[in-house]
């Protein structure tokens, strides 16, 4: 198969993590026989520096005639100054609003070679951990309207508002069914029904879904309780879905339980096959330039990519397995290492995780 690919290597650590990432899917197109065709494009502070603007509309073209989007990461200090229009982060907002990127995905999974950077007992992690959460990323508290007064008492007030279209709930159902589909085939749906009316709404489109796809285990589960439940027993869930606001606090919670944010990878999609693909982590300018940092998270932005745009799963499993295997035989970047371990650079696990495709 062909699939055009725009790369924003970005700033920072963005350009070493993501040669990495490249040199996998090159070893992917060799062994299964697909041709990727990669065009690099300019966003965040390299594209500030280039062009005057965080994401140039020569970007935004080029990533829409794409067939998908690989992204390093983007900012850093010498742009920390500028008017927060004009800031590297405004291309990455930007972006996702172009490509209309409503849905966010972030997989939580145990590496067990690392399971002792979880903060879980072992316990609790022995009959695994892995997930993902479907988070709605246009709509909710974050994008409705919201004001602040001072009442003539000098009471001051702060309104939110959540709002919520039934469109927009069942477009990220959609997702993360076809998602479960793909997965153990096991829906979670995310709400506060006994309290909010955007919950309820949800709900009611969430089960008038899950009657039409019966093929896939369907529970509501309350918010709290989920947060609960994910310390408590990870292993239960497959796919989480829910809004904005509920999406950002446990898609964090799922991260942390699995140890290290140089591993974890993430996804931006919307009604289309095109996706934005990027690690959780920024552009790490402690260690930019240096070769020390892990490029993991982003090697595993691109098996995604392979899953979810692509339609590829053999290939995503051959990335995912030789992640796991490089990590098996103890060899670590700096920020995963610890007593017995190999280190080695951001290049060299790099290369290692090449060669075990
Ligand atoms: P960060 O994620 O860049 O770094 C936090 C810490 O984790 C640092 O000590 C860093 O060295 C380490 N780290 C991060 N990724 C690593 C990796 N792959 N390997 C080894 N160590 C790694 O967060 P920050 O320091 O808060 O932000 C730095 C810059 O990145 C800021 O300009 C911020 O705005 C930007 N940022 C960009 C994105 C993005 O592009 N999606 C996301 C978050 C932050």
């Amino acid at each position: 198969m062909n699939k055009k690919i725009a790369v924003i290597k970005g700033d920072g650590i963005g350009p070493e993590i993501v040669t990495e990432a490249m040199k996998v899917l090159d070893r992917i197109g060799e062994k299964f026989g697909h041709n990727f065709e990669y065009t690099e494009v300019l966003m965040g502070g390299c594209a500030i520096d280039a062009t005057g603007s965080p994401l140039p509309q020569e970007t935004i073209d080029t990533c829409l005639a794409s067939d998908s989007v690989l992204l390093g990461a983007v900012g850093g200090p010498k742009w920390d100054n500028l008017a927060g229009n004009q800031r590297p982060e405004k291309g990455l907002l930007g972006i996702r609003s172009a490509l209309k990127l409503f849905a966010n995905i972030r997989p939580a999974k145990l590496f067990q070679p690392l399971a002792s950077a979880c903060p879980l007992k072992e316990e609790i992690t022995a009959n695994g951990l892995d997930l993902v959460i479907v988070r709605e990323l246009i709509g909710g508290a974050y994008f409705g309207e919201r004001s602040t007064t001072t009442d003539e008492n000098g009471v001051e007030k702060a309104v939110d508002t959540m709002p919520y279209s039934d469109f927009e709930i069942e477009r990220i159902m959609k997702v993360a069914f076809d998602m479960a589909r793909k997965r153990r085939g096991k829906v979670n749906s995310v709400d506060k029904a006994n309290v909010l009316d955007t919950s309820r709404l949800w709900r009611k489109i969430a089960h008038r879904y899950a009657e039409l796809n019966p093929d896939i285990q369907f529970e509501d589960t309350l918010v709290d309780n989920c947060a609960m439940q994910l310390v408590r027993n990870p292993a239960q869930f497959d796919v989480i879905v829910t809004e904005n606001l509920f999406g950002d606090i446990l898609s964090d919670e799922a991260s942390m339980i699995t140890g290290s944010l140089g591993m974890i990878p993430s996804a931006s999609l919307g009604e289309t096959s095109l996706g934005l693909y990027e690690p959780i982590h920024g552009s790490a300018p402690d260690i930019a330039g240096q070769n020390k940092a892990n490029p993991i998270a982003t090697i595993l932005s691109v098996a995604m990519m392979l899953r979810y745009s692509f339609d590829m799963p053999t290939e995503a499993d051959a990335i995912e397995n030789a992640v796991n295997s490089v990590l098996e035989d103890g060899y670590r970047t700096g920020d995963i290492m610890s007593d017995g371990m190999k280190f080695v650079t951001c290049s060299e696990m790099g290369n290692l995780i090449t060669e075990r495709v």
